[in-house]
């Protein structure tokens, strides 16, 4: 063994950083391998829900705050407003450098460059060195190989493409179109300076359809212009099948705590790399909020599940649940739910 360490995490995404961060801060040996050579820029849309906030994020680490959305759904706009802001937009770069310093100022050491090949009960090799650890961390993102080490197979995948346009829209917007989309969603994104929009999730729906040709054709429709725009694409896991097994903890993407719905993963990663991190310092801590991040995901996908057995009235649901948003107290009942 070159080295040894009490907890060795995989990938340095929201879920590694916060599981470093929280094990570093009580004095937890803890190292993170990440193999990019950056730490923070991930394909994201980079929308944050309001309960970001319970992880003490600074307001200048985000681009723009929202208490206003527009959705759209079969060509009818409607406006979900509340008093106070309830979404926020970051840049995955800066919000990772954020994360990164946070888990090293506690006494974190995170190495870049460093790929993990091969994991063992005992010890994993990154770049042919041989690292031993008591608790392991997978947090390696959607083709985890920490999932894969445990046998555990991915069969709900999301699928996305976005854009990155270099120029600032006003409204964040979310797209609802069982023609066009099936059940997935499309979005529009606005940071400082530039935008993301795209679309996603299981898009069985698109009858042969490549991502591409349906949301090039969809932002002609919208009058976007995508000169100058970025084209990215990764896809989301959100088959979750347990979180703690023996000495190995998934968290976030690597878990499938991303919703099945929205494909918002960053607070779940958060959440997740969290309570691995506590249950690790405490085995009897009783991990009340994963359990709260899985209700809402498992909510999330009834409806999905919902939405593709009634694709073709989906439209007059869409309808008659947003026309609902006239109502005040049932808006907010949405924005709970989705965000
Ligand atoms: C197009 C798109 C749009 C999205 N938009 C949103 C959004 O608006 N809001 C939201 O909340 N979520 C969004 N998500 C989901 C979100 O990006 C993820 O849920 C979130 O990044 C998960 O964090 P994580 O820490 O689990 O994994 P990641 O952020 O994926 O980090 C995993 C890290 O592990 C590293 N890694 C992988 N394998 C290895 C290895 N073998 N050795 C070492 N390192 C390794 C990777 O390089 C990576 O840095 C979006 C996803 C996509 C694809």
């Amino acid at each position: 063994m070159d080295s040894k360490y009490d907890v060795v995490i995989i990938g340095a995404g929201p879920g590694g950083l916060v599981a470093a961060s929280e094990l570093a801060g009580k004095g937890v040996g803890v190292v993170v391998f990440e193999r990019g050579e950056e730490i923070g820029p991930k394909v994201c849309g980079g929308a944050l829900p309001l309960q970001i906030s319970e992880f003490d994020i600074p307001a200048d680490i985000t681009d723009r705050e929202f208490s206003s959305i527009t959705v759209h759904t079969a060509g009818r706009s409607y406006q979900l407003s509340l008093p106070a802001p309830f979404l926020y937009t970051a840049d995955r770069g800066r919000f990772g450098q954020y994360l990164f310093q946070r888990a090293t100022a506690n006494g974190a050491e995170v190495h870049t460059e460093s790929r993990i090949s091969e994991i063992t009960p005992n010890y994993v090799v990154v770049n042919g060195r041989k690292v031993g650890y008591r608790y392991l961390v997978g947090a390696d993102g959607s083709h985890s190989v920490t999932r894969k080490y445990l046998g555990l197979p991915v069969r709900k995948l999301g699928s996305t493409l976005q854009y990155v346009v270099p120029r600032e829209h006003g409204s964040f917007e979310l797209f609802f179109d069982a023609r066009k989309f099936g059940s997935g969603i499309a979005w529009i994104v606005p940071h400082n300076g530039r935008t993301i929009i795209g679309l996603g999730g299981d898009l069985r729906e698109a009858r042969g359809k490549s991502l591409r040709e349906i949301c090039r054709r969809w932002c002609r429709q919208q009058g976007i212009d995508l000169t100058g725009a970025r084209e990215e694409s990764w896809p989301i896991n959100y088959d979750y099948r347990g979180w703690h097994f023996g000495n190995v903890f998934l968290v976030g993407d690597a878990g499938g705590f991303a919703s099945g719905l929205t494909g918002e993963g960053i607070y779940a990663a958060m959440v997740s790399g969290r309570e691995a991190a506590r249950r690790i310092i405490d085995p009897a801590h009783d991990s009340v909020d994963i359990n709260r991040v899985l209700r809402k995901k498992r909510s999330h996908e009834r409806l999905v599940s919902i939405m593709q057995a009634n694709l073709p009235t989906l439209g007059i649901y869409y309808r008659i649940l947003l026309h609902l948003t006239r109502y005040d107290w049932l808006t907010k009942k949405y924005v709970d739910y989705f965000f």
